[in-house]
């Protein structure tokens, strides 16, 4: 925990992850990216979509919008059972969700997801589990909480003109099925993919950016046949653990979990689980949801979701493999898994950032080592960002800038020295090792670019 509020502080101080709406204190569990972490979150989508949809010759993006006809949501059952059991503290009015408080109280002991409303009720009061925020034990039953937000488009407020938030992405890429295997030539097995908002009036929000109400979902759908459908499902568990590898996260640090209580349609689903400062908690979602989605889509919509073989002529709905992250949630675990405090000859010690290169905000520094050496420092930057995302800094001692470059991690740092002007040549100090070599500026668009391969 010590680690997580350390973070949470570099997050401000560097730039990464700013309050939301700061200057009037704040609200409550949203949170602004600034200009490092920005760049961070963006190369972590792009390293992402360069997986799942670049280099997967199946696999199609979209962008779908965040409001939907209403009638998704109810083909999906979002608007009757997406909800969380909330209760209220009677003595001190604070809201809390009852399957987190067992889970807390019993130290992850009893799984709440395999009980029922009544039976968590019984739980909390007969162990009088204490309220997290005034200790004392005096609950309202439980009451089921919808969590997506709504809203009303055009003049009138009533509830025809009612209109929800997407609480996730994955119903974009359901009812636009067939319009991509239709125009893309599609044949199952393919899959759909986006990147996008959605929201939730998540009833104990908190944690830092773990868990907030607006967030950014990557998700991919497999569309396949029904008796490949295990054999997909192996596979992408282990592709979300793949990527996982792929930007730098220690196998240590990671863990599947499989679920024990399943969606009544669901045939299996497992999260991957990340060793967070607060804990192992979820990551990602991998769920085989049969062909729930599309056949509640042909049903609401009364338009046929059937996909023709054009080999074998057979026509069926296809079975969907989820796969689900949460892209700020994996920004934070990026942020815990860098994080590092090291111990230095001379008993100084440096925080440093240690991304992986391809999704470390800036990728180099020039740092000229006085200022009068700013023109041919300038010239350098400019080479090099045609390329790449550079952060410039002229100011304060030349171990001070490293270390500001170590925080936010920036894996190279070039240095113009008085010998530049000489013969062309520059130091480029590596961030983890911190060896320094000299190098020609012709080469060194070239250099970087190896180093920050994805
Ligand atoms: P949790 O149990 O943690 O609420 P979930 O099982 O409801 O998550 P899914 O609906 O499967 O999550 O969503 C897929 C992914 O989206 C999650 O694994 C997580 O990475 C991300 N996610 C879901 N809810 C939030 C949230 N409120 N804030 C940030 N990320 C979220």
């Amino acid at each position: 925990m010590e680690n997580f509020d350390k973070i949470v502080n570099l997050c401000k101080s560097r730039g990464f992850i700013f309050p939301g709406s700061d200057i009037y204190d704040g609200l409550a569990n949203t949170w602004d990216y600034g200009p490092v972490g920005v760049e961070l979150k963006n190369n972590i989508k792009r390293a992402w979509w360069k997986t799942f949809v670049q280099r997967a010759p199946h696999s199609y993006g979209i962008d779908a919008d965040i409001f939907m006809n209403s009638r998704v949501w109810d083909a999906s059952g979002h608007t009757a059972s997406f909800s969380d059991p909330k209760m209220d503290c009677k003595s001190c009015k604070s809201r809390f969700r009852a399957d987190n408080l067992i889970e807390a109280h019993s130290k992850g002991k009893v799984n709440p997801d395999l009980m029922t409303n009544e039976e968590m009720e019984k739980y909390i009061a007969e162990h009088k589990v204490a309220c997290p925020k005034c200790g004392k034990s005096d609950w309202t039953g439980i009451r089921n909480f919808n969590l997506m937000f709504s809203t009303s488009r055009g003049v009138t407020d009533d509830n025809q003109n009612l209109i929800y938030l997407r609480p996730e992405t994955a119903q974009g890429e359901f009812v636009n099925f067939l319009n991509v295997q239709r125009s893309m030539r599609a044949k199952v097995p393919f899959g759909i993919a986006q990147i996008g908002k959605a929201f939730r009036n998540e009833v104990t929000p908190g944690n830092f950016t773990f868990r907030t109400i607006e967030f950014e979902q990557m998700e991919h759908q497999w569309f396949c046949k029904a008796e490949d459908s295990m054999g997909y499902y192996a596979d992408f568990k282990k592709k979300a653990w793949d990527f996982l590898l792929s930007i730098g996260f220690n196998p240590e640090h990671l863990r599947y979990h499989d679920h024990d209580k399943l969606a009544h349609y669901a045939k299996a689903a497992c999260d991957i689980q990340y060793l967070y400062p607060i804990g192992w908690e979820e990551l990602n979602g991998i769920h085989h949801r049969g062909d729930w989605d599309l056949s509640r889509h042909q049903e609401f919509s009364g338009k046929s979701m059937l996909y023709l073989d054009p080999f074998t002529n057979e026509k069926y709905i296809p079975n969907v493999i989820e796969y689900s992250i949460g892209a700020d949630r994996l920004t934070l675990a990026v942020l815990c898994e860098a994080y590092d405090e090291e111990k230095l000859e001379g008993g100084d010690t440096r925080v440093v950032m240690h991304f992986h290169p391809a999704i470390a905000p800036y990728k180099v520094a020039v740092l000229p080592l006085q200022k009068n050496l700013s023109d041919k420092a300038r010239e350098v930057y400019d080479k090099l960002a045609k390329h790449f995302m550079v952060s410039f800094d002229e100011a304060g001692s030349i171990g001070k800038r490293y270390r500001r470059q170590d925080e936010i991690g920036t894996p190279m740092c070039v240095t113009i020295d008085f010998d530049t002007l000489e013969d062309n040549t520059v130091t480029i100090r590596d961030r983890d090792t911190m060896e320094q070599i000299r190098l020609n500026i012709d080469e060194l668009v070239d250099y970087v670019a190896k180093k920050v391969e994805f």
